[in-house]
């Protein structure tokens, strides 16, 4: 795939204390591209994808959202401004689902666009109900979070996300909190938008799933981008040996 990058991270270095947890990774993510990130646990590989939106602020580096440094150095006022309209840009769904729960779905999805993109009630209700048409939850449209089960939930946090429009999605383990049967159906929301060329980058423990889907795989361990290619390579034939270490054991 061709193309400016969306993403382009440039080495990004990020230290808690003493404690390197992201050292020196550099990524570009292109228009349409699907990239997922394996690794142990405690690898960084949130702390990546939560630099990305600067949620996880880097030591050092740079992320850039198209022509616009995400990590900007800013005064503070400035910074917020800046930050609230490049994360506008920027999908995120984590493992635990972050719904409101005092809100009905309706309510979790218009309130974002409606606060922040200055449209109409009217407007967002119809991006409320594109969006949960697409994940297939429009009839729980005035239902509550907690009446909903775990998979029905993520699927909500994504219709929210996209209701925003996104150049690009993050998901960071999506579906690991749910229960093996609710997995499915999350899974096939996250293909769908791969099909519809979604600009996303999916760290996962699930191996099939990220061979099914993407287009790029990243192996990181300690903080490193240890190994990187297109999924056939880095799950038949790994050059590196802590690759083929951990595929041993997760494949
Ligand atoms: P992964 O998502 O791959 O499991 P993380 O990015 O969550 O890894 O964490 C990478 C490392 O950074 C771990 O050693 C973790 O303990 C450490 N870490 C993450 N967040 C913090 C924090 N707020 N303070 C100190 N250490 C942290
Ligand atoms: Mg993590």
């Amino acid at each position: 795939m061709t193309g400016n990058p969306i993403i382009n991270i440039r080495h990004a270095a990020k230290s808690y204390g003493s404690l390197e947890v992201l050292k020196d990774i550099s990524l570009q993510v292109t228009k349409g591209q699907i990239v997922a990130i394996i690794g142990p646990s405690g690898s960084g590989k949130s702390t990546l994808l939560r630099a990305i939106n600067d949620l996880d602020p880097l030591t050092s580096g740079e992320v850039w959202l198209e022509d616009e440094q995400v990590n900007k150095p800013l005064p503070p006022r400035q910074y917020e401004t800046h930050i609230n309209k490049v994360r506008q840009n920027i999908g995120m769904v984590f493992q635990h689902f972050n719904l409101f729960p005092h809100l009905t779905v309706r309510e979790n999805i218009t309130l974002a666009p409606k606060m922040l993109k200055g449209i109409t009630g009217a407007q967002a209700e119809e991006l409320a109900v594109e969006q949960l048409t697409k994940v297939g939850m429009l009839d729980r449209i005035d239902y509550y979070p907690s009446q909903l089960s775990g998979g029905q939930k993520q699927r909500v946090a994504i219709a929210r996300a996209l209701a925003m429009k996104p150049k690009v999605m993050l998901f960071d383990e999506a579906t690991s909190a749910l229960d093996p049967e609710l997995v499915e159906e999350v899974n096939l929301v996250m293909k769908q938008l791969a099909e519809e060329h979604m600009t996303m980058i999916i760290v996962t423990h699930e191996m099939g799933f990220a061979q099914d889907v993407c287009d790029r795989v990243l192996f990181m361990d300690q903080g490193v981008v240890v190994e990187e290619g297109p999924p056939d390579v880095i799950f038949k034939n790994p050059a590196n040996e802590r690759t083929r270490n951990f595929l041993r054991k997760h494949l």
